[in-house]
């Protein structure tokens, strides 16, 4: 899963990045781990594992993971190609969800590229870049489509469709405020990858001030927060300079920090999370000597995908999972006292795996 970290810029998104890297997980346990500095792999908090792997004693401790990409550099004109601009929109392509970074704290040290601080206008000048590339997608597809519609129906009703979404974005739309429920168009939807079709989350950069009550007092972030409302999208509110100082402290520390500061969660903790749900993920873990693992699988995956999870074979030869709630197997002690008192179950190929499932596969090899 990646997210992509966008915003104007100087509003934050370097510093909300390096801390995420800084926080970061473990780079030598994810081989899949590029040396790419715009690209950080970050561990997504989860207790249970921790507890996990106390139970059993395991020699290594493995989370679950989110790619976060900086996407630095999309400026007013990165649409009509200016610059490096069609490089950073073709980045955003690539992610599952996006992160907009808005600017809500004031500090006359910090220059904003419009001169003053305006989250919805900010917000509004980045959408226009996304919605203004997604008209060019489909331009593209509309002339493509055009040849082939003459004589198939099909063609002509997704013809059809392309030129009521470009005239929807034009009107200053993002696709995902499309509403629709037919099969086709939302087929299409999710085959044209748009820019302004990806789940957002914004995240309001405020003062650390504005932290304790969550920036309630913050008149720019109440105006975020009805834009997101309108929009279908999420806001948390974070402060990335200080992010960057957590970032630097040991846990013990860290949790005196929070306290001083009056939150319980760093902000950090809440977007991790926060991007794990909006995307629709859940955890599954597995647990023994060796490793205790979270693995991450979108919610209603059944048993034997959540097993190709782990490898390709589990899925291929999968027979059963042994499948025993978390908060039960804590409750219980051990795996053989749940088993005694029939809170472990034998589960089939249509079982769809939950959040918190510890699994033990058991396959054909
Ligand atoms: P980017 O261009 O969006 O990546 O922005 P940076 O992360 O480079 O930040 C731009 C400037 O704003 C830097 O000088 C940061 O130290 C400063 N900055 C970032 N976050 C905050 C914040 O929460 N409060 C204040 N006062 N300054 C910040």
């Amino acid at each position: 899963m990646k997210l992509g970290i966008v915003g104007l810029p100087n509003v934050g998104k370097s510093t909300l990045f390096n801390s995420l890297t800084k926080a970061g997980a473990e780079s030598a346990n994810y081989p899949f781990c590029t040396i790419d500095p715009n690209v950080g792999v970050v561990a997504v908090p989860d207790e249970r594992i921790d507890k996990l792997t106390a139970l059993y004693n395991s020699k290594k401790t493995i989370p679950a993971v989110i790619e976060f990409v900086d996407i630095a550099g999309l400026v007013k004109g990165a649409s009509k190609g200016e610059g490096l601009g069609n490089q950073f929109l073709a980045n955003i392509r690539e992610v599952d969800a996006i992160v907009h970074v808005v600017r809500c704290f004031e500090d006359t040290n910090v220059i904003h590229v419009d001169g003053s601080i305006d989250p919805i206008r900010d917000i509004e000048t980045i959408n226009y870049e996304l919605i203004f590339s997604d008209v060019e997608i489909l331009e593209r597809r509309i002339a493509k489509t055009t040849r082939g519609a003459r004589n198939d129906k099909a063609l002509a009703k997704e013809l059809d469709f392309q030129q009521r979404m470009k005239a929807f974005l034009e009107e200053g739309n993002l696709a995902i405020k499309y509403e629709t429920e037919d099969e086709d168009e939302l087929a299409w939807l999710a085959e044209y990858n748009l820019l302004t079709y990806k789940p957002v989350i914004f995240a309001a950069n405020v003062s650390e001030d504005d932290l304790a009550d969550d920036g309630n007092s913050n008149p720019h972030v109440e105006a975020v927060r009805k834009f997101a409302a309108e929009n279908g999208s999420e806001v948390f509110v974070i402060s990335a300079e200080i992010e960057q100082e957590i970032s630097e402290l040991d846990d013990d520390e860290k949790q005196m920090f929070l306290e001083d500061l009056g939150i319980s969660e760093s902000g950090l903790d809440k977007l991790i999370k926060a991007s794990y749900s909006l995307l629709g993920l859940i955890s599954y873990l597995t647990s023994g000597e060796d490793e205790t693992r979270a693995w991450t699988i979108k919610k209603g995956t059944k048993a034997p995908q959540a097993a190709g999870k782990i490898h390709t074979d589990f899925e291929r030869g999968f027979i059963c999972a042994e499948v025993v709630a978390y908060k039960d197997l804590i409750e219980c002690g051990s795996l053989a006292k749940a088993k005694e008192k029939g809170l472990v179950g034998l589960q089939g190929k249509d079982y769809v795996v939950q959040d918190g499932d510890v699994i033990t596969f058991r396959f054909n090899v």
